[in-house]
């Protein structure tokens, strides 16, 4: 097998026009599993991990961009943090600490699973995925990268080269149902953003569907009848209408991970705790696991 190892991005290019079949690989949390249980046999790969376009993250204006190869870990930097704490959030609850230093928000783009954890944070903020190849560059919401499960609109040869999310947007929380408290990959996951400034609820579902779903009418609901000057929390009823329109929003289905049952039930508990944390200021770890939602 032929290893490209370039250090910029036309490096990388021209690697992939010298060999159209070869894949890219990133941590490898991902692509290595597939070629260990023989899922994938590339004649060549090119490696992004020296990328120097990839790496890192910067502040410009009121976004923060990051490079498709910032790694779970570096998001739980303290800054980062502060600009993102959604996206830490979900980092914290990513795999084993080995699987947060080597994988990458490229790479859980990049493999487009519904369950992918950093994927409905990105969603609730309304993120900007910027992806180049020889021919250019374009930016594409999440939904018009990831149109099903595994599948993304990438055009052979297209490297994911950052995401552009707002800095410190509003109160964000992310929570995750699995079936034990670590290295789980998530039965539902929930974000949700409340942007102060802007008055709206931004909710996000995963793994409750082919891809990650924005609970539209959920969101327009509670928007409307948040009391956004007095921050005071909603009734009981409009949380629970909310919590209902949170599980009619899901489609999820029955595997060999949990029943579509328990995945509503579950996105509609984490949802209406997500929403309830936002009001009580109270943002200690959210990412804790909810393990059996009840
Ligand atoms: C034990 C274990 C536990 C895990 N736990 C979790 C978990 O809790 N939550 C979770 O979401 N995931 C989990 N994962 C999955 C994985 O770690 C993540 O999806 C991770 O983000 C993948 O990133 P990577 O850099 O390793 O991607 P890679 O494996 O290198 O690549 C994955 C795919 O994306 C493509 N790709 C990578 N980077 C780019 C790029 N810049 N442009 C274009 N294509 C690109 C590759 O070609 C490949 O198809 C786990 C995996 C393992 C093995």
């Amino acid at each position: 097998m032929l290893v490209f190892l370039p250090v910029s991005l036309e490096e990388a290019f021209d690697a992939f026009e010298q060999c159209p079949d070869a894949h890219f690989l990133a941590g490898g949390t991902d692509f290595m599993v597939e070629v260990n249980f023989a899922l994938r046999r590339p004649p060549a790969v090119v490696c992004l991990r020296r990328v120097e376009e990839l790496q890192g993250w910067r502040v410009e204006g009121s976004e923060v961009v990051l490079g498709a190869g910032i790694t779970y870990t570096e998001l739980l930097a303290p800054r980062l943090g502060e600009l993102l704490p959604g996206l830490a959030q979900a980092s914290r609850t990513v795999g084993s600490p080995q699987i947060r230093n080597a994988g990458t928000v490229g790479g859980n783009l990049g493999t487009a699973s519904p369950a992918g954890d950093s994927l409905p944070v990105l969603a609730a903020l309304d993120a900007k995925i910027v992806v180049a190849s020889k021919h250019g560059r374009r930016s594409l919401e999440l939904a018009d990268l990831i149109v099903g499960p595994k599948r993304t609109t990438l055009a052979p040869g297209e490297v994911i080269v950052e995401v552009r999310v707002p800095a410190a947007l509003g109160s964000q929380q992310f929570l995750k149902v699995g079936t034990r408290n670590a290295m789980v990959i998530a039965v539902a996951n929930v974000a949700l953003v409340a942007d102060w400034a802007g008055r709206s609820v931004r909710c996000a579902l995963g793994s409750v569907g082919p891809v990650v779903i924005r609970a539209r009418e959920a969101e327009e609901f509670i928007s409307a009848r948040i009391d956004w000057e007095g921050r005071t929390p909603p009734s009981d009823g409009d949380l629970a209408e909310f919590t209902a329109l949170v599980r009619s929003a899901a489609r999820p289905i029955d595997d060999h991970r949990s029943t579509a049952d328990y995945r509503r039930h579950s996105v509609g508990v984490c949802a209406e705790r997500a929403l309830g944390r936002v009001f009580s200021g109270d943002n200690r770890e959210a990412s804790e696991r909810t393990s059996w939602a009840s």
